[in-house]
C-alpha cells in the first residue's frame, strides 16, 4: 500500500480500498484482518492495514488470495497508530536509492 495513502486511511479513518469513510458503527470501526481468530493478540492487534467500507470487505474476502482462505472483521473501538512501515530510501546520483526495509514503532504519532 501506498504510505501516503496508508497514513491518511489511518488518521482519517477511510477505506484502505476504495478512500471513503470506513464503515462505522456504534460498536467500533470495521477492520478485517488476515488472521485466524484464535491467532488474534489478547488486548490489542497490530496491523498495517487501515479500515475498511463494507463494500470492499465483502470484494476483498473474495478477490484477495489471503483474505479467501482466513479472514477476521473486528469492530474496533479503539486504536492508535503505531508505527510506519515501508522502504527508506537515501538520496543517491541519479535519485533515490533504497536503502533499508523497516517496520518500527515511532514512538511520536504520525
Ligand atoms: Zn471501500
Amino acid at each position: 500500500m501506498h504510505s501516503l495513502r496508508q497514513r491518511l486511511c489511518m488518521t482519517e479513518l477511510r477505506c484502505q480500498i476504495c478512500g471513503v469513510a470506513a464503515d462505522r458503527a456504534s460498536e467500533g470501526v470495521l477492520w478485517l484482518v488476515d488472521a485466524d481468530p484464535w491467532d488474534l493478540a489478547p488486548g490489542g492487534e497490530t496491523t498495517a492495514h487501515p479500515p475498511v467500507c463494507r463494500p470492499c470487505a465483502h470484494l476483498s474476502v473474495r478477490a484477495c488470495p489471503h483474505l479467501r482462505t482466513r479472514q477476521v472483521a473486528l469492530c474496533v473501538r479503539t486504536f492508535r497508530p503505531a508505527g510506519v512501515r515501508g522502504a527508506l530510501y537515501a538520496p543517491a546520483p541519479g535519485g533515490p536509492r533504497l536503502h533499508a526495509r523497516r517496520s518500527r514503532p515511532t514512538g511520536r504519532g504520525w
